[in-house]
């Protein structure tokens, strides 16, 4: 299972780290950061509880992520993409 935030969605107030500290945090504007993007399974059933939080529908749960991308080869050109549980910079 993946935990994701839109930040499209995500408005920073908070809720979502508020109730779950060990799922979430905040950074510096106050919007949420996923603290388990990999959620292990015994946490899963309040991973899954949290998506009800947040008034925003900005918590995103994957139930069967896709595998790990393979290893980039060195040499190549393709651009390296973000993880896509970081945010937007
Ligand atoms: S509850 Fe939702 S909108 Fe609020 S900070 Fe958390 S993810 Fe963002």
């Amino acid at each position: 299972m993946r935990l994701t935030v839109d930040y499209d969605l995500c408005t920073g107030h908070g809720r979502c780290y508020m109730l779950y500290p060990d799922l979430y945090d905040a950074d510096d504007s106050g919007d949420a950061v996923v603290l388990l993007p990999i959620v292990p399974t015994d946490r899963e059933q309040e991973a899954l509880e949290s998506v009800d939080c947040c008034p925003e529908g900005a918590i995103v749960v994957e139930l069967d992520p896709p595998a790990a991308e393979p290893p980039h080869e060195a040499g190549g050109d393709a651009a390296v993409a973000a993880p896509a549980f970081a945010k937007p910079t």
